[in-house]
Parts: C-alpha cells; sequence; structure tokens
C-alpha cells in the first residue's frame, strides 16, 4: 500500500497525487502551459502513440497539472482514476455519451441539472436514446422503470433545486442484479459529504466550477471511476470530442481543492443555522434542507452523506411579486446562480436554472413560482440571516 492510501480525506485533498521531488521542490503544483510535447527520437514518438512507453504527446490527451487534478479527485472520491473536462456539462455529455448506445434507455432521478435536461432532450432526438424520470424510493418501484434497453440510471442526489435525497445503495443494488450501470452527479455532496463509488456507483460526476474549485472563479467537471472505463471514456469521448480543461483551471481547482474540508463544514453549518431560521419566519411556507430532522429523508441522508450540505431551498409564503420583492430587497446576498462559493448566493430555479423545463415538468419536480434556491456561503452566519431577515420583513 502507498503511504498515502492510509492518509485521511483532508490530508489527500492537500498532497493526493503531487510530489514535489519530481518537479524542483516546487511546493505547489507547476502550470504546464504547454500545448505539445517533444520526443527525444521518431522511435520515442512512435512508442508513445503506440501506448508502450509512459509520457506525455499533446495536452488534448493529457497534461501533468491535469494529471495531478486528475488523480487527486480520484483519491478523493476512492475510485481508480478520473478524468478532468473543461465544464461539469462536458464531464456529463462525455459520460453520457460514452457508456450508452443508440436506442438505450436511461432512467434519471425526478429532477436533474437544467442542461443535463437539454442533453437528454438532445440524444432522444439525435440517437433514439430515450428517458424518463423516477422518483428511486422503493425497489420495486425501480424494477418496474428498468426496460429491456435500460443501460444507465443516472441520478443527482440531493436533487436540485428541491433537495430530496436518493437512497443509493437501494439503487445500486437493483442496478446490479440487472447489469445496469449507476452515474451519479455529485457536484451538490463533493467527496467529502459523500462516495458514491463505495456505495456501488460506477460512475461519479462534478462540475468542479462549484465546491471542488469553491471561489467561482473557473468553470470545470470530473469524471471518476473505475480504470477501465476511465480509459475507454478518455480515448473516446474526451479525445474525440475534446472538451478538455485548460492546464491554468486545473491548477485553480488543485488550489481550490485543498480547503474543502474546512469550506465544507462551513458551508453546512451556515446552511442549517438558516434552514433553522426560515422554518420559524412567518413567511416561509416551506424549507427544504437535508440535514433538517423534519425533511422526509432525512434518515437516508444521515446514512450517506456525513452533513446535509450547504444548500437549501424555500418557498415564499406569498405571490410571485412578493418572492421578487424579496430577492430585490437583498444587499449581502448575491443573486447568481452556480452554488458553493465563498459568497453567498440565491437563485429562482422556475425562472433561472430550470426554465428550460417545461412548466408541467416542473411542477411535478416541485418546482413552484415562489420556490427559492439559496448557497450558503462562508460568511458570518448572523450577517446572512440579517439580510434575509430583513428582506423577508419588508413583505408585511
Ligand atoms: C453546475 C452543475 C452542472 C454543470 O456544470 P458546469 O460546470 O456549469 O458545466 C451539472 N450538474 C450540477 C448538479 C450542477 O450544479
Amino acid at each position: 500500500m502507498k503511504k498515502e492510501e492510509k492518509q485521511r480525506f483532508e490530508t489527500k485533498a492537500v498532497h493526493a497525487g503531487y510530489d514535489s521531488e519530481r518537479h524542483f521542490g516546487s511546493l505547489t503544483p507547476p502550470i504546464y502551459q504547454t500545448s505539445t510535447f517533444t520526443f527525444s527520437s521518431l522511435e520515442q514518438g512512435a512508442k508513445r502513440f503506440a501506448g508502450e512507453e509512459k509520457g506525455y504527446i499533446y495536452s488534448r490527451l493529457s497534461n501533468p497539472t491535469v494529471s495531478i487534478l486528475e488523480e487527486r479527485i480520484a483519491r478523493l472520491e476512492g475510485g481508480e482514476a478520473a478524468l478532468a473536462f473543461a465544464s461539469g456539462m462536458a464531464a456529463v455529455s462525455a459520460a453520457l455519451i460514452g457508456i450508452t448506445k443508440m436506442n438505450d434507455h436511461i432512467l434519471c432521478s425526478k429532477g436533474v441539472y437544467g442542461c443535463t435536461f437539454g442533453l437528454l432532450q438532445m440524444l432522444k432526438e439525435k440517437y433514439n436514446i430515450d428517458h424518463h424520470f423516477h422518483n428511486m424510493i422503493s425497489a420495486e418501484g425501480i424494477l418496474s422503470n428498468i426496460r429491456e434497453n435500460t443501460t444507465c440510471i443516472f441520478i443527482e442526489t440531493p436533487i436540485n433545486p428541491t433537495m430530496r435525497v436518493i437512497d443509493l445503495e437501494l439503487v445500486t443494488t437493483v442496478a446490479k442484479k440487472k447489469g445496469i450501470k449507476v452515474v451519479v452527479d455529485n457536484t451538490f455532496s463533493t467527496p467529502y459529504l459523500q462516495k458514491p463509488l463505495q456505495m456501488g456507483s460506477d460512475l461519479v460526476i462534478h462540475s468542479a466550477t462549484k465546491y471542488i474549485g469553491g471561489h467561482g472563479d473557473v468553470i470545470g467537471g470530473i469524471i471518476v471511476g473505475n480504470g477501465d472505463t476511465i480509459r475507454y471514456l478518455q480515448k473516446t469521448t474526451q479525445k474525440d470530442i475534446g472538451g478538455v480543461i485548460s492546464p491554468f483551471d486545473a491548477w485553480l481547482l488543485l488550489r481550490g481543492i485543498k480547503t474543502i474540508a474546512v469550506r465544507m463544514d462551513r458551508h453546512c453549518k451556515n446552511a442549517g443555522k438558516l434552514a433553522e431560521q426560515l422554518k420559524n419566519h412567518p413567511k416561509i411556507k416551506a424549507v427544504y434542507y437535508p440535514g433538517d430532522q423534519d425533511h422526509p429523508d432525512y434518515e437516508i441522508m444521515k446514512r450517506q452523506m456525513k452533513k446535509g450540505g450547504g444548500l437549501l431551498s424555500f418557498e415564499i409564503d406569498g405571490t410571485y411579486e412578493d418572492t421578487v420583492n424579496v430577492v430585490n430587497q437583498l444587499n449581502l446576498i448575491q443573486i447568481a446562480v452556480s452554488l458553493g462559493d465563498a459568497e453567498t448566493l440565491i437563485q429562482h430555479p422556475a425562472s433561472m436554472t430550470h426554465a428550460v423545463v417545461p412548466k408541467e415538468v416542473r411542477k411535478e419536480m416541485g418546482i413552484s413560482n415562489q420556490l427559492l434556491r439559496l448557497s450558503a456561503g462562508l460568511e458570518a452566519p448572523e450577517d446572512i440571516w440579517e439580510d434575509l431577515e430583513q428582506a423577508l420583513d419588508s413583505l408585511r
């Protein structure tokens, strides 16, 4: 066993995948800002292309700074290997296009990221890769929704933006029996809070733009899985579609991820406090936070997540106009999509992240016009609450 494998999560987040001795003692990973790599002879180039000699060829295929990031995240998720992409959607599309074929069927959690929804539509129209959404709350329910051509189950948990939690062990147990691959978009939870591969999933995807980067300054994506699947994706949908991350963006993610454990602890603490305070406010109709003991999936969350996460949603007890007024009254809290940044962010799913989802589907997913999603930042919780409270009080 390598000495790194015994290390705890927090230590791996700082050190995994990087050995300064191989880089002139540079404490932080160097940025290999190069498009291509030179060979010492034609024979060496030929060997690299043939896979007979390890080494770099061209930065769309692999790059040393990017490799450090990939190895670090693979270790944090407990996977064998990882691939980094230019965005979370480049990762989602490379994974789904890579593991499905024409006429397949994908079973999805009831609620997926808006652009994932768009991608699924496109796969259906162009390649007859069908999909449908299911709540995944019982083994019988999942089984009865599996078709002969179902080859993939795609899950987000907690679900964006309704915060329902899916029992990953339940889903992977059913999927294993049927030989179906389970892909989990783990963006909301991060490997610090939840490790889907250890619960039997086949692939984990991240929008690294969110908590992995953690500072709102980079767009990136990751796929983690077993060595064979990752090598296959590397040679196909990564290399030939080409949505690779730049060395500089990989470096920003390497910098961000060092602090993921301390950041997540604070994000979770702030979100938990806000959920409590919102629940007691007369202008709030409902609060959806997986770390709240009254949340319908609290027991599942306790089993598979370390903490309740940094995101919560809530419904204003009022009209759409009241909801608009609350948001426009905020001073500290910024109105923006995205999540996982140091700044507390608020957005209106019905008109922003989920605007592409047809109205009837939105209604079925529980996304009303009064629903707001908040990503708790790293500010003092008192300051975040005081801002929310003055905005809500302005409704009276
Ligand atoms: C943001 C997000 C994505 C897409 O990631 P990008 O980095 O914006 O391409 C996918 N899934 C979830 C859950 C997200 O929050």
